[in-house]
């Protein structure tokens, strides 16, 4: 779009360069130029309508780059026809064109574009010597031809420079892009279990409470404590440890909603945020856990068996999350008083 705008200023130029060279006498008196750039203006509404309504989008080449350029290359050349002495002096603007293609060609394209602007000019210079052989000067013809194709050499080479700066520029910005996207990703995250991480949970853990108070829904906040853990590191060695940590979070995550938000808080306490549930369901959510985590048996220690205790808490309106945190700490703390392996739920 924005290419497209620019080559209607640059024609816009172009025109008030032509009506200065029409009333100047410097352009042939009878150029057509209200005919010619009106249709050159038709064309290129038609162009900006295919792009704007996404009609180009299915096209190899949807911002219609090619196709606009070989109709500025046109264009030109029946401009030149009417420049007469001026021709020389006005080569130069096939490189407003052949910029345009700086931005979106390959380097074939560009030598194609090139070899297309040299055919078009050397097609004028043919019709102007076949229509008046005698007023048409060799020199001028050959001099003109030449110093055209030259400059469109070095434009081609010094274009293709440029073009690869602007692709590795791209590329450059992709992948760190993907550096960020990835460093984002690890940074929520807790390395043993791949759970998301404390920092993260407390970031969620305030926005959900913010969405409680302003829609008045139910939240119920749980934290897990591993029961012994320290014994299960002292008989089976830190590895064992470890695995039982991954085992705890793989379980949690397959019983758990894809709702409930599951995090790491350290060590071996885990926390849950239960959205928009009852109380009924959080119980029965941790209970089906409990169940499943005391049924675990792990092949590396045979008589191991873990369990964990939780405490369960409903959000209270207008509660911080320390307050909450506390509470849930004092309902975990009541389970393990009674005996370790249960939940309990304080409203
Ligand atoms: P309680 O039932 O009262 O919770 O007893 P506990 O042994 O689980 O509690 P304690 O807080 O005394 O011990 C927690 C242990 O968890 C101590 C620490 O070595 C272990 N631990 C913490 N993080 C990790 C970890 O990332 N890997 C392993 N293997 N152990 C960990
Ligand atoms: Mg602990
Ligand atoms: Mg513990």
């Amino acid at each position: 779009m924005r290419r497209q705008m620019m080559a209607i200023y640059s024609y816009l130029l172009l025109w008030l360069g032509v009506y200065l060279g029409v009333e100047l006498s410097a352009f042939d008196p009878n150029t057509p130029h209200l005919q010619l750039f009106g249709g050159l203006f038709a064309i290129n509404i038609v162009f900006y309508l295919m792009i704007r309504f996404g009609l180009s989008d299915r096209l190899r080449d949807p911002s219609l780059t090619v196709a606009q350029m070989v109709v500025g290359v046109a264009f030109i050349t029946v401009i030149l026809y009417f420049a007469r002495e001026l021709r020389g002096a006005m080569l130069s603007i096939y490189f407003m064109v052949m910029t345009f293609g700086v931005f979106a060609l390959s380097r074939r394209q560009m030598v194609l574009m090139a070899l297309f602007t040299m055919v078009c000019f050397t097609l004028l210079e043919f019709y102007d010597w076949h229509e008046s052989p005698e007023t048409v000067l060799f020199t001028y013809l050959f001099g003109h031809w030449l110093i055209l194709l030259l400059e469109l050499a070095w434009f081609v080479y010094i274009g293709g420079y440029i073009h690869n700066l602007q692709v590795r520029v791209r590329e450059q910005r992709e992948s760190l892009k993907d550096a960020h996207d990835r460093l984002t990703a690890i940074a929520v995250r807790d390395d043993l279990t791949g759970l998301y991480n404390r920092r993260h949970f407390l970031e969620r853990l305030d926005e959900e409470l913010a969405l409680s108070d302003r829609k008045n829904t139910a939240l119920h906040l749980a934290i897990i404590d591993l029961d012994h853990f320290k014994q299960v590191n002292d008989r089976y060695g830190h590895q064992a440890g470890d695995e039982v940590l991954r085992r705890f979070a793989d379980i949690a995550q397959a019983t758990l909603r894809r709702s409930d938000l599951l995090a790491r808080y350290g060590g071996e306490e885990f926390v849950v945020l239960f959205p928009q549930s009852s109380g009924e369901e959080c119980m029965a959510a941790l209970e089906r856990l409990r169940r499943q985590i005391a049924g675990q048996r792990y092949e590396f220690a045979p008589d191991l068996s873990t369990t964990f205790s939780a405490g369960l808490v409903d959000y209270r309106r207008g509660e911080t999350a320390a307050q909450l945190g506390k509470r849930a700490d004092m309902a975990l703390y009541e389970a393990k008083g009674a005996g370790r392996n249960q939940v309990v739920h304080n409203s």
